[in-house]
């Protein structure tokens, strides 16, 4: 299966070469390929839709960069998204709360919440140096208690003795009691699996959340139990307040399309995986290999992310060969140098490359403020006659607020985006003789 999906996800990245840009017409085939690609990646079917809508939006317009073709650069989009989706930036377990912070455990019996619980357990005491406590509210089975005391041992954590003829509820209370007590750091309660979403169950976990007020209520849930991952995802949602998600099974086979219908059915944070069966199978959710993992094709992925991510070489060369002979540096080119700018996308990876006066550390709003930026200047540019720009000397009064009225903005910016143009030409005239490539390749990283 892994083979078939590669190769639809090859074939789209080959069709329609020589197109410019991703439009209406030409995105629609491509897109049935990605849905394709995602169902049989077993993310649910509205999940899907919602997604390739997104998507959609996106991608059309986008500028299809150098060598690339409409198909690559819609994988990309297609890529980035839904890394964005799967991820924010949110992986740790939240502690701050007045210790013990009680952590739940939900999900459906064989998720993985006795395993996971140890799991955590251990990545708490490791990574965060802290006191552990462990106790199970399964009290339906009585091979579930005795499951956590044994895992929880190979944790190196400490577990709260229960038993089948207690309620959980008082179970839990007496936890934390001890919890309290002893200074211990965090509690992980464990609860009773369910075969299917049941009722009284949910309720259950509710009085637990209730009773326990826990920092962070995290829902197992089975990797590969693709489409169905959905439905127990959105029961779980609206019986309980969701901090978290981690997925299980990652190991197994599965394309891991439950990690992104979970993502979006709960809007929780997904913050870890399990690798395997053992005690330190856990790992940070790493959505950006996740996603690549859906779509099936890292290397092309990777690949398509370096050419947009990087500087046009074919006109950083084009540039240099005219500044190494003597040729002017003028707004055509300051043009397609900010131009180049804008196909970079996102302008923060840029900005600490570039250098001297240009590289003014910038804020993520100061970031989005310099795109808007580099749009009006390109409108000004545009608005100048062929022969202003191969001979901006040309550019007096007159002139200037014509080329302002042409643009619709003050005669100031025109000035000032003179002035920046004439620093650009005076760092140009320095590096004539090789600097320049130099200089191109840094930012291109
Ligand atoms: P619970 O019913 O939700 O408490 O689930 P368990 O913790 O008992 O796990 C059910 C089964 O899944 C056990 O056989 C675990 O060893 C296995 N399991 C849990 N997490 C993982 C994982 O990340 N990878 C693999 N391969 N197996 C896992």
């Amino acid at each position: 299966m892994a083979s078939a999906l590669s190769d639809r996800l090859s074939r789209i990245v080959k069709e329609m070469r020589g197109q410019a840009r991703i439009t209406e017409s030409n995105v629609t085939d491509m897109l049935r390929e990605v849905r394709m690609a995602l169902l049989e990646a077993d993310v649910a079917l509205p999940v899907v839709r919602d997604f390739i809508a997104r998507v959609k939006e996106k991608a059309l317009g986008q500028d299809v960069v150098g060598s690339l073709t409409p198909g690559q650069v819609l994988v990309s989009v297609v890529n980035r998204e839904l890394a964005a989706t799967m991820g924010d930036g949110v992986s740790d377990i939240n502690l701050a709360a007045q210790p013990p912070a009680v952590i739940l455990m939900a999900g459906l019996q064989g998720a993985g919440k006795t395993t996971t619980t140890a799991k955590l357990a251990k990545h708490l005491i490791e990574k965060r140096k802290k006191k552990v406590l462990t106790v199970s509210g399964d009290v339906y089975r009585p091979a579930a208690i005795e499951q956590l005391k044994t895992v929880t041992a190979q944790a190196g954590a400490e577990w709260f003795p229960s038993s089948p003829d207690q309620k959980p509820l008082d179970i839990a209370r007496a936890a934390l009691d001890y919890a309290k007590k002893h200074y211990v750091d965090v509690l992980l309660v464990d609860t009773a699996g369910r075969l299917a979403i049941d009722e009284a169950l949910m309720r259950e976990i509710q009085e637990l959340h209730g009773a326990l007020n826990p920092v962070e209520t995290l829902f197992v849930v089975d990797a590969m139990q693709g489409q169905d991952a959905v439905n127990t995802a959105k029961a779980f949602k609206d019986a309980l307040p969701l901090t978290g998600i981690i997925l299980t099974k990652m190991d197994g086979d599965s394309r891991g399309g439950a990690a992104l219908s979970v993502r979006q059915v709960t809007g929780a944070p997904i913050k870890f995986a399990g690798v395997s069966e053992k005690i330190d199978g856990l790992e940070v959710f790493d959505a950006e290999r996740h996603a690549g993992r859906i779509l099936g094709m890292g290397d092309i992925v990777a690949l398509v992310e370096q050419v947009t991510a990087g500087v046009d070489m074919a006109a950083a060369q084009k540039l240099a060969a005219k500044v190494k002979s003597g040729g002017d540096f003028d707004l055509n080119d300051f043009l397609d140098q900010l131009r180049q700018m804008k196909q970079m996308g996102g302008l923060s990876s840029l900005m600490d490359k570039l250098p001297g006066n240009l590289a003014a550390k910038a804020s993520e709003a100061d970031l989005s403020r310099a795109e808007k930026d580099i749009k009006r200047k390109e409108g000004i540019i545009c608005s100048m006659t062929p022969k202003e720009r191969s001979k901006p000397d040309l550019i007096k009064a007159t002139r200037k607020r014509r080329i302002a009225a042409g643009a619709g903005v003050h005669v100031q910016e025109v000035n000032r985006l003179l002035k920046e143009f004439e620093q650009m030409q005076g760092m140009m005239k320095k590096m004539k003789g090789g600097g320049l490539m130099k200089m191109m390749k840094r930012m291109g990283g």
